[in-house]
């Protein structure tokens, strides 16, 4: 037994529902789909990126722009810059989005620009971000360790339930095993288990699980079959030239396809896709790619 007081599920009907937007939320009967590259890299990319998933759709947007990569050499993050392109295109195209938080000293400057913050693997057992990110009136999506276990990663989640905010989305994106054919192992299992011992929604990365953009759409479709919330998905108008994990980026096509396919999926267990766009077409500049 996970003595988590306030994460564990009391009873089988009980589900947190974490609210984005007004009309955006997970833990409800719709699947909410969080697309966009793994780094921030201009403006003129989220545009493109933008309007390209608006006919998806999908309802909010990643981009990172602190990065945790491993050589301290690669490309960290476009940090200030890159917020001020998230707020623009938050704005211009009316789409939430979501990005990663590092440190305590980045809280208030990323709250101000993003709906969500999102915790990295690497982070999940920082326990003092953790806590502060209870003081946080944001909603948190928590990634789950590189090597945790569900118990740990229940307990990180406690954390910040603990210390004020009730707002967490846990992420299953993988976990190290001794196969290194896909960057990680997806953890479906641990998705039906999370979903029977905790009342928050679970949401899957099958990007940074699977490291191969030809593994991410069945394993999207297999998140969503065994009762995911939603998925966080990585994808780049130029994927092979993207700054970082060029190798699991889906064309945004390749995207928009993807998100169809999980139409007939969710129907068959009870939940929905979302057909509203997140994006105001109508009002945002049309962007040429050069
Ligand atoms: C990411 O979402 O780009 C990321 C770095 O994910 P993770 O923390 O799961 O490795
Ligand atoms: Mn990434």
């Amino acid at each position: 037994m996970i003595n988590a007081k306030l994460a564990a599920q009391s009873h089988p009907s009980q589900q947190t529902i974490v609210k984005l937007t007004e009309t955006v939320s997970f833990g409800g009967e719709e699947i909410v789909i969080i697309g966009g590259p793994c780094t921030v890299e201009s403006l003129e990319q989220m545009e493109t990126v933008a309007q390209n998933l608006a006919v998806a759709p999908v309802q909010a947007l990643r981009g990172g722009v602190y990065k945790p990569r491993t050589s301290p050499y690669a490309f960290q993050g476009m940090g200030e810059d890159g917020l001020e392109i998230l707020t623009t295109v938050r704005s211009r195209y009316n789409i939430p989005v979501v990005t990663e938080v590092m440190s305590i000293s980045q809280i208030n400057m990323v709250a101000a620009h993003a709906d969500m913050l999102q915790i990295g693997s690497r982070n999940m057992q920082n326990f003092d971000l953790l806590k502060a990110l209870g003081e946080v009136n944001k909603p948190i999506l928590l990634k789950r360790g590189l090597a945790a276990t569900i118990e740990e990663f229940v307990m990180a989640a406690e954390y910040i339930l603990s210390h004020g905010n009730p707002h967490v989305v846990l992420c299953e994106r993988g976990i190290r095993s001794f196969d290194n054919y896909t960057r990680n192992v997806l953890d479906l299992g641990a998705v039906a288990a999370l979903k029977q011992i905790t009342h928050l929604p679970v949401i899957v990365d099958p990007s940074h699980a699977v490291g191969k953009r030809e593994l991410v759409a069945p394993m999207a479709r297999a998140a969503v079959a065994c009762g995911a919330d939603g998925l966080i998905i990585e994808c780049h108008p130029e994927p092979e030239k993207s700054v970082s994990d060029a190798r699991q980026a889906l064309s945004l096509s390749d995207m928009v396809n993807l998100v169809a396919s999980l139409k007939p999926i969710a129907t068959a267990v009870g939940r929905n896709i979302s057909e509203s766009i997140g994006v105001d077409l109508k009002s945002a500049p049309i962007f040429c790619a050069a």
